[in-house]
């Protein structure tokens, strides 16, 4: 069965609306989010504009800190502390990838942890990994709501993670194995130097997908009603889009879509659900004495 993100989000939006609505008259003003984006990126330029359009459509404040990609890290940091200072602002998020010259952690750590929307300092890491999340970030979170909506239990499920990156990987490994409400899987966490990945992904009930390759997970490599979340956007070459592309996820649909019980689509299937979660976490910040 096909797990349609659009329709899931578009409940939780939903939901958010009538708390944001609550929230802006608690405190006589929108939630805010800024976003920081640098240089341009074509991938980031659609992410950001996704997430600017989703904060107008909920009515939280969303703008967008653009700097051009030879800011210095000095600069970087500057903005950040001033945005960490205004009480109007709830969340502050760097849009990653960031230039290579610049140190993403570094960068990272300068935003005021409870401002940290995006759950990536190290502050925030520790409290996931330890069982009391501040901010989830919003793929891991946006997932564990998919389970959530669609009634799958994740008790002693075997899963699999594919991509073990600080955005994904890891923190829906903490999440899944953990001892939270709808948690205590059994995880395997595989990632690039993981030798012959069919030996895990066969014995697996759940696939999880983050790793940016097309077609590494196929239906051969899978078992009989095993439930696919495809989180990878990949750009495939397509002449008939007037874009010249179109978007494909890390899963060989057709193959994987014969087999599964549930599957995730790219697009419309994570997606939709990270921008959602990520609104959510910006209603949590306002909440939340900075
Ligand atoms: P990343 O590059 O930081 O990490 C990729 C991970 O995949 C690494 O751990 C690497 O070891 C692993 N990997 C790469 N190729 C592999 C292979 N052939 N076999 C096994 N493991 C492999 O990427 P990321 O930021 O975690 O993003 C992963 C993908 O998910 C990307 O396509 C990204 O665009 C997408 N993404 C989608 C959403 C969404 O909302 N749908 C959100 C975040 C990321």
């Amino acid at each position: 069965m096909l797990i349609d993100g659009k329709e899931i989000s578009k409940k939780i939006l939903k939901e958010i609306s009538s708390d944001l609505h609550q929230i802006s008259k608690n405190l006589g003003r929108k939630p805010a989010l800024s976003i920081i984006l640098i240089g341009n990126n074509p991938a980031s330029e659609t992410y950001v504009k996704a997430k600017i359009k989703a904060c107008s459509e909920v009515g939280i404040e969303g703008n967008l800190i653009r700097f051009d990609i030879n800011v210095d890290s000095k600069t970087l940091i500057d903005q950040i502390e001033k945005l960490n200072k205004k009480i109007d602002i709830d969340g502050i998020l760097l849009q990653l990838p960031v230039p290579k010259n610049l140190n993403e952690r570094e960068l990272i750590e300068h935003i005021n942890p409870l401002k940290d929307v995006d759950g990536l300092t190290a502050e925030n890491i520790g409290l996931l990994n330890s069982g009391t999340p501040r901010f989830i970030p919003a793929t891991p979170y946006g997932i564990m709501e998919i389970f959530n909506r669609i009634g799958v239990s994740l008790s002693g499920k075997k899963v699999v993670i594919i991509g073990r990156s600080n955005i994904v990987g890891r923190p829906l490994f903490s999440l899944m194995s953990g001892r939270g409400e709808n948690s205590n899987s059994t995880v395997t966490l595989c990632h690039s130097y993981t030798k012959n990945l069919s030996e895990f992904t066969l014995n697996a009930d759940i696939i999880i997908a983050a790793t940016g390759s097309a077609n590494i997970l196929d239906g051969s490599m899978i078992k009989e009603g095993a439930i696919i979340i495809d989180v990878g956007i990949n750009r495939l070459d397509d002449k008939s889009r007037k874009s010249g592309y179109r978007l494909i996820g890390d899963v060989d649909f057709e193959t994987a879509n014969k087999k599964a019980s549930y599957i995730t689509p790219v697009p419309g299937g994570v997606g939709p659900m990270t921008i959602t979660m990520l609104m959510k976490n910006v209603c949590n910040a306002a909440k939340r004495d900075k």
